[in-house]
């Protein structure tokens, strides 16, 4: 029963982390809600579910930050008991063209903020002997794709770290694992299809087709709502020995 356990998901505004915060809502647990852009109209969609909810405006890419979101949620929710990292940027050029400044954001963002709020909501859970760390990894947590180089070795070490926590924490009752999605379809995946859309001269949904046929055998987009379930059952006790693990929801373009 996660009725008034406390989540914290990063990059909780929009797409996946909205749709993990609402998953996890509907079960009874409180939401630190974390992100840029509009607020108000998320906050409300989770709030919905008779949950407390509070915005964190942190930038995942400033430590500082991401200390001073962690003692909002110690202070206004007592701690973090199911920690999401899930906030993530994307940037797509060849490793010679890559802005340096693009390749340390997403390593920031991507990487490092998990790292930050692993350390910090560690000693809490520690005390409770219960924990659950979700870290939104990538198909690209698990194989390439060329363009993708920064996001790749983000999404790569995200899953070793993954696997280290989950190691650190084995003798207790917290447990670490990642979820790797395939292609959902949010603002971070519109603007590849609009990119394309623009780059060959096609229509939008001609290039969403084309993108989904390049690397997802079910032709399908996975839901923001699927992933929450996902989540929702690493945080129940069938998934109490779940731990370092990479679990995909991917349409079958790992299995290729
Ligand atoms: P999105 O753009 O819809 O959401 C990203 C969220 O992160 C937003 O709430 C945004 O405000 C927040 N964010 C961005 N930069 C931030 C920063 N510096 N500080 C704090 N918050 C910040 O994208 P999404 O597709 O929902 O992506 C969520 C996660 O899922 C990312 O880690 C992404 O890499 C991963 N992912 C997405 C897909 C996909 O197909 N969409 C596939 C695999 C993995």
């Amino acid at each position: 029963n996660l009725k008034g356990k406390t989540a914290l998901v990063t990059g909780s505004t929009s797409g996946i982390g909205l749709g993990i915060a609402i998953e996890l809502a509907k079960q009874g647990v409180n939401i630190v809600m974390n992100g840029f852009g509009d607020v108000e109209g998320p906050k409300a969609q989770i709030a919905a579910h008779g949950v407390k909810v509070q915005h964190h405006g942190a930038d995942m890419s400033k430590p500082a930050e991401i200390e001073a979101m962690m003692k909002f949620a110690a202070d206004n929710f007592g701690g973090v008991d199911i920690l999401v990292n899930n906030a993530g940027i994307q940037y797509v050029a060849n490793v010679e063209d890559f802005p340096t400044e693009r390749w340390d954001a997403i390593i920031a963002i991507n990487l490092n903020s998990a790292f930050h709020t692993t350390r910090l909501a560690m000693p809490y859970m520690r005390q409770k002997n219960w924990g659950r760390i979700i870290n939104i990894a990538s198909a690209h947590g698990l194989v390439a794709s060329a363009g993708k180089s920064a996001y790749v070795t983000a999404k790569h070490g995200l899953v070793g770290m993954t696997k280290s926590v989950a190691l650190e924490t084995a003798t207790t009752g917290i447990t670490a694992n990642a979820i790797c999605p395939g292609w959902v379809l949010t603002a971070l995946v519109q603007k590849q299809i609009d990119d394309r859309a623009a780059r060959e001269n096609i229509s939008v949904e001609q290039a969403t087709k084309d993108l989904l046929q390049e690397k997802e055998p079910s032709l399908q987009f996975t839901t923001p709502e699927q992933l929450g379930g996902m989540a929702v059952f690493f945080c129940s006790p069938a998934a109490d020995n779940v731990r370092g693990q990479a679990w995909a929801s991917d349409g079958g373009w790992t299995a290729q």
